[in-house]
C-alpha cells in the first residue's frame, strides 16, 4: 500500500468490501486477483475481484 493507504492504479466502487476506501474509491491491497466464475466468460459481468471480502458493515447490502 502507498502512503495514502490506497492503490490508486485500482479504482473500485464495491464499497461493501473490506478493501475499498470510500472517500475516494479505491482499492487499499497492492494488488487484486481478477477471475470468474464462468467456464467461458464472455461479458464483464462475468468477472469476478476474487480478493473482495466482505467489510464489517453488517450487512451484504451495505454502501
Ligand atoms: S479487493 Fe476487489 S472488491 Fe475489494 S476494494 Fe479491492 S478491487 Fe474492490
Amino acid at each position: 500500500m502507498n502512503d495514502n493507504n490506497i492503490n490508486k492504479s485500482i479504482h473500485c466502487s464495491v464499497y461493501s468490501c473490506a478493501y475499498n476506501n470510500r472517500e475516494q474509491g479505491y482499492c487499499k491491497l497492492d494488488s487484486i486477483k481478477v477471475g470468474t466464475h464462468e467456464s467461458n466468460p464472455t461479458e464483464k459481468k462475468c468477472t469476478d475481484c476474487e480478493s473482495f471480502m466482505l467489510g464489517n458493515c453488517g450487512s451484504s447490502t451495505c454502501g
